[in-house]
């Protein structure tokens, strides 16, 4: 028999990974334990939250990982002994490997943020898993009165997908503008800067005149407490009473990588760069959201790359050969209105023990572009969530 590579979690990293690996060597077995049969994608899911796409566009399975020879054992790992190179699921089932790979995504930090914890998501939903929570939010603006007060908070760095509380602000703005025209919506951040800064206010300024209002950590727009049940946020200037409250916390790894020991005290998982192997459990390599990527955001595009870099190097020190030095690539799209995108990319190696940036390799959308370029821009936004949808889940 061949060697035996575990997965841990069905996302983008964990599924992109089980099929690079099987086709890099077929003669691996591969099994992935991830407890839903269902993923849902979050790329496209602030479309969702506007109304302007059904979420079943965001639903994949399987099925077609099975069919490429990976096994899906449908349970969540609970327990691993690194030394001993085995995982134990929620069944009491226990797995040997010869590398585990850990793609648990994140977890929201209902410790952060005084007030907010999983039942006050209940109530101001952070959507920043999709589903239920999705849902939760398009409902409550559904629902809204007109000339009600929308409040998006974001967390400071790092955080899953940097551009997305900004795509979210820009499509829940068309919403507001299209159908609640009395309304406001108030972004409060944790930071002074933000991903394509330049690229959304000006599309806020063009789209959405008056409607849009970003608050900097320097002005305020810290979330220091919330009253849930109030949807009061309050922040060192004041407080906001929300008719919707969209809260994202800080996020960090997903919980089982704390349990492994992969994760260091920033709650994030350091790794090799040109493995991925974990720096704190030997044979256990991280990737995905869960990992801390250097200078590369956390997104499905990442998660992506760093499953193919991974996976060809797995495969190279399952048969005793020297992984090879990688060049990662990632682009985000962020919609700016229902047919309009802008993007950022960049190219990334390892260097110093991290992922670094290429100076002069990415770049961004140019500012003051013709609508027709970000008509087109919103084209490939589309096609990208096609194709790396179907390279994670066939
Ligand atoms: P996830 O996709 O979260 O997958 C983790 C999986 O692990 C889950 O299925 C979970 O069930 C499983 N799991 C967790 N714990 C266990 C356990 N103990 N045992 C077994 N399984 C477990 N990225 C882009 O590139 N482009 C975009 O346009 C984009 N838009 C976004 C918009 C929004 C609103 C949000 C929130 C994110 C967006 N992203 C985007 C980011 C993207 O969704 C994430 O970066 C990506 O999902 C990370 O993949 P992952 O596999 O690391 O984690």
């Amino acid at each position: 028999t061949g060697p035996r590579v575990l997965v841990v979690g069905g996302g983008f990293a964990g599924a992109s990974f089980a099929r690079a690996l099987k086709r890099e060597d077929h003669g691996i077995a591969v099994t992935l334990v991830e407890p839903s049969g269902r993923y849902v994608a979050c790329p496209m899911s602030n479309a969702v939250i506007a109304g302007l796409r059904d979420i079943g566009a965001q639903h994949f399975g399987y099925g077609g990982l099975e069919a490429g020879g990976v096994v899906h054992v449908p349970q969540r790992v609970v327990r691993v002994d690194a030394a001993r190179r085995r995982a134990a699921l929620a069944d009491d089932v226990v797995l040997d490997y010869d590398r585990l790979v850990v793609a648990p995504g994140v977890d929201m930090r209902f410790d952060a943020i005084p007030g907010y914890d999983a039942a006050a998501a209940e109530l101001l939903p952070h959507a920043w898993k999709a589903g239920e929570q999705t849902l939760l939010l398009r409902r409550q603006l559904e629902a809204m009165e007109d000339g009600g007060l929308v409040v998006i908070s974001a967390p400071a760095n790092p955080f899953r997908c940097p551009p997305g509380p900004y795509e979210r602000a820009s499509l829940v703005a068309h919403f507001l503008k299209t159908r609640k025209p009395h309304s406001k919506l108030l972004i409060l951040d944790a930071k002074d800067a933000f991903s394509k800064q330049r690229l959304f206010e000006q599309a806020w300024a063009e789209l959405y005149p008056g409607l849009v209002e970003w608050v900097s950590l320097s002005f305020g727009g810290r979330v220091t407490e919330v009253d849930a049940s109030a949807r009061t946020l309050a922040t060192e200037f004041g407080s906001h009473k929300a008719a919707v409250a969209n809260v994202i916390p800080p996020q960090r790894a997903g919980a089982i990588a704390a349990t492994i020991g992969v994760a260091d005290q920033t709650g994030w998982c350091p790794i090799d760069p040109v493995t991925f192997e974990s720096r704190l459990a030997p044979n256990v390599h991280v990737i995905g959201d869960a990992a801390i990527g250097g200078a590369m955001p956390k997104s499905a595009f990442t998660a992506n790359a760093q499953a193919k870099t991974c996976a060809a190097a797995i495969a190279r020190l399952l048969r005793g050969r020297e992984p090879e030095s990688p060049k990662l690539i990632n682009t985000c799209y962020s919609l700016i209105a229902p047919d309009q995108a802008v993007s950022i990319a960049g190219v990334y190696e390892p260097a110093n023990g991290l992922l670094a940036e290429v100076q002069g390799a990415g770049g961004a959308s140019p500012l003051d572009a013709p609508r027709s370029a970000r008509e087109q821009e919103a084209v490939y936004a589309q096609a990208w969530f096609e194709t790396i949808t179907q390279e994670a889940f066939g």
